[in-house]
């Protein structure tokens, strides 16, 4: 689902924290005319504090535990950036990214956690494992059980920090370890655990509470130390303050956090610690345009501790504040309660409760925590019921409050007007080769190239809508796309046309998407050496592009769709599965990782790929875009008079895409490209069918070699970075007429 109607207000979250998910939710289920909800996420799957000692245990899977970023924003219709922020920049109001272009915003609301300090204890940085941010220590952490199942005879494993995290952590990570010395077979006698903490066990609970978690820990052989204060870690060992040192493999550290070192570029009011300070409106004490939430704020008239209870409880005020600015309405004071409930785990299906002097123990208490913490979870999991809940999404109520947008002009009058085309221009820097003679840094009417000497000239073009609501992206996958049917002819790129459809819109927004798309454009055309020389833009219902690219190539390069020799070996250099995944993302049915790893090998130039091709004596050569590998194939084998036999158990896909296809999720290209399904015979089940069709975005190249250089060509393919280029048939004949062209598809695709 996308944010429909034209944008006057952009609100980005920053984190995909546990407050902001609840925002994406609230503004998913009352939608606000005109505002357009965009998060900036480093991590695309984000766990949740409740559950991760589960986690860790044992208890729940990776799955259960963490909210896939990916699928919220596409049920909730909120624009997703995959990208690192690392500054504000507060007067022309962008979030600075890394590695790309920044992004705009009218308000911005941070949530994105703490980062960890460890300079405090000596020798920490090198040799602990810092457990905060959460998102990173489950990646931390499966290296240490792997790490500690290699590991021979004793080893012991230290937790400094003795707060609810620590004593949580420590106890999981017991459970867990034992389990895996058990099932491996080995003698779970070996395992030593050892919590240090610089004061009391749990000191901000209460004394009840803290004797049940000392017997807990006694119980378990677990040694505590506490008033102990850890002054050094090194490979071997943690040493305490007065002159013990404790035998540590594994050193643990969850007390020291800080505050993300790019804050104090803000020039936000920060407090001493270095967080966001806000005032009861979540809102920053000198900058009314941001908001914060969760561990990296500080709410300066009702401190709190750095807890997810507090972040989870910030959702629902921050989500009324951000919707009350967007309507130039009064935000409202939030004041938490300064006590909550803690359910603190021991590690197991038992739980110690905590709540001012109260406390309770049992297994009772985990079973409630459990229930409690999976109803939060389902909220944002459960897509089928978000979509359920949510209202229908016309886009019109949206349309109709902008007088600004109401009548538009079509022919020239549809262009994006001088103002914000110039402004989008001027902030992208405008380099022009040397064989362009005429280009976007004098622009004119046309662009002017050198001719080749002893060259042809290569040229292409290509359009389409977006398929993700990234803007940069959309640009920088187009571009690539676009350049791939030079490479695929052997040809070199030169220089680039574009032309871009953005929606109609106020002209600060038509100029910031204009911007987005270009300068995603350009950071592909710039890693090629491809000079954009000019183009056209214009506004339209939705975002779209086109490329038209010059390239050239020598005379004897020239590598046709036709010429595949008998015996040649098939060779795709990328895995097929675009169109389906882009298809489930848009009913938020792809996964994050899924999505990640598509985005990434679809920004990856096949440059390299075709001169690796060229070099192993390729006959004949195209790239798999529309019409699927069968539909490009066909065409191949069609110019060439070939059949050929696949084989489907070598036929490389993305992660995902098969069990999509299983479940009936397939592009809408999809019947049309089946119209060539009586090219392939064999026994094809309709989930390969749909995966063999499939249209591609940015696919991989197609290419017939010499069997004798096959097994080197494919080396050298991986050796380059493609990992997934796969022999997948043979060309068996080579006398037929276009019309008796069949593919023999042989074997089973597995998952
Ligand atoms: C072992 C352990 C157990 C815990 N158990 C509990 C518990 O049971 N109950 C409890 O209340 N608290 C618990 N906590 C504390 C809890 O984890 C944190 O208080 C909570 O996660 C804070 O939530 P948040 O929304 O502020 O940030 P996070 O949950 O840390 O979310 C921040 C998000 O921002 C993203 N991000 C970070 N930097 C950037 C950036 N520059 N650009 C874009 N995105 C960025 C991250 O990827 C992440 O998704 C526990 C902590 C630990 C270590």
């Amino acid at each position: 689902m996308k944010s429909t109607g034209p944008v006057d207000t952009d609100i980005v979250l920053v984190g995909g924290g546990h407050a902001h998910v609840h925002v994406l939710v609230a503004f998913a289920m009352r939608p606000q005319p005109g505002v357009r909800i965009t998060l900036v996420a480093r991590d695309l799957e984000t766990p949740y504090s409740g559950m991760l000692p589960g986690l860790i245990a044992g208890l729940y899977t990776h799955a259960q535990a963490h909210i896939d970023l990916v699928k919220l924003a596409a049920a909730t219709g909120a624009r997703l950036i995959h990208a690192e922020a690392v500054g504000l920049d507060r007067v022309s109001r962008r979030v600075l990214l890394y590695g790309r272009a920044p992004v705009g915003y009218d308000l911005v609301s941070l949530d994105v956690g703490i980062t960890p300090a460890l300079d405090a204890i000596a020798g920490a940085a090198q040799h602990a494992i810092a457990v905060k941010p959460i998102g990173s220590f489950v990646n931390k952490f499966n290296n240490l059980r792997e790490a500690a199942g290699k590991a021979a005879g004793p080893r012991h494993f230290v937790v400094i920090g003795g707060g609810a995290g620590g004593v949580e952590l420590l106890l999981s990570l017991r459970t867990r370890l034992l389990a895996d010395a058990r099932a491996a077979g080995r003698d779970a006698a070996d395992l030593g655990f050892a919590l240090v903490t610089d004061g009391e066990l749990l000191r901000s609970h209460n004394a009840r509470v803290r004797d049940a978690f000392r017997r807990v820990l006694h119980e378990r052989a677990i040694a505590l130390h506490e008033n102990s204060r850890a002054i050094r870690i090194d490979e071997k060992s943690v040493a305490l303050a007065g002159g013990r040192t404790l035998p540590a493999d594994f050193a643990l550290v969850t007390t020291h956090a800080a505050a993300p070192g790019w804050f104090a570029g803000t020039g936000l009011a920060l407090d001493a610690g270095g967080f966001i300070a806000v005032g009861p409106t979540l809102q920053s004490l000198n900058d009314p345009a941001v908001f914060a939430a969760g561990d990296c704020a500080a709410l300066v008239e009702s401190p709190r501790e750095k807890a997810g209870v507090y972040a989870v409880r910030a959702g629902p005020p921050l989500a009324g504040n951000l919707r009350r600015c967007a309507r130039g309405v009064s935000p409202k004071a939030w004041h938490p309660q300064s006590r909550h409930l803690a359910l603190i785990s021991t590690g197991e299906r038992y739980a110690i409760a905590s709540r001012g002097g109260l406390k309770a123990e049992g297994a009772f208490l985990w079973t409630l925590k459990d229930w409690i913490d999976r109803r939060w979870m389902r909220m944002y999991q459960d897509v089928d019921r978000l979509l359920a809940r949510m209202p229908a999404r016309t886009g019109t109520a949206a349309a109709i409050k902008h007088e600004s947008v109401e009548m538009r002009c079509g022919g020239c009058a549809a262009k994006v007007g001088p103002g914000p085309l110039s402004r989008a221009l001027a902030r992208l820097d405008r380099p022009v080769a040397g064989d362009v003679l005429v280009g976007l840094d004098a622009p004119d009417d046309a662009a002017i190239l050198l001719a080749p000497k002893d060259r042809h000239l290569v040229q292409t073009i290509d359009f389409f809508r977006a398929f993700v609501d990234d803007a940069y992206v959309f640009g920088e996958v187009a571009a690539n796309h676009a350049l791939n049917d030079i490479f695929a002819m052997g040809g070199v790129p030169r220089a680039a046309l574009a032309t871009v459809v953005v929606p109609y819109g106020p002209s600060a927004k038509v100029e910031e998407e204009l911007f987005q798309v270009l300068a995603g454009m350009r950071a592909c055309l710039d890693r090629e050496q491809v000079t954009l020389a000019g183009g056209h833009s214009s506004e339209g219902a939705e975002l779209a592009v086109g490329l038209s690219v010059t390239g050239d190539v020598a005379p004897d390069r020239v590598l046709r769709k036709g010429g595949l020799r008998q015996g040649d070996v098939l060779i795709l250099t990328r895995p097929l599965g675009t169109g389906i995944l882009f298809a489930a993302a848009m009913r938020a049915r792809a996964c994050a990782p899924h999505i990640a790893q598509a985005l990434a090998l679809m920004r990856r130039s096949n440059r390299a790929a075709a001169a690796i091709v060229i070099e192993h004596a390729a006959s004949a050569m195209t790239d798999v875009t529309g019409f699927g590998l069968i539909g490009h194939l066909g065409e191949m084998l069609a110019a060439s008079g070939a059949q050929a036999g696949l084989d489907l158990a070598a036929i490389p896909f993305y992660g995902g895409a098969l069990p999509l296809a299983r479940a009936g999720i397939s592009s809408t290209l999809l019947p049309e490209n089946l119209a060539l399904a009586g090219l392939l015979a064999g026994d094809v089940e309709p989930h390969e069918r749909a995966v063999l069709f499939d249209p591609q975005t940015a696919g991989g190249l197609l290419a017939g070699v010499p069997a004798a250089r096959a097994e080197s060509c494919l080396a050298q393919l991986r050796d380059a970075g493609y990992e997934a280029a796969a022999a997948i048939g043979t060309i068996v004949d080579v006398r037929r007429a276009p019309k008796d062209v069949r593919i023999a598809a042989a074997g089973r695709m597995r998952d």
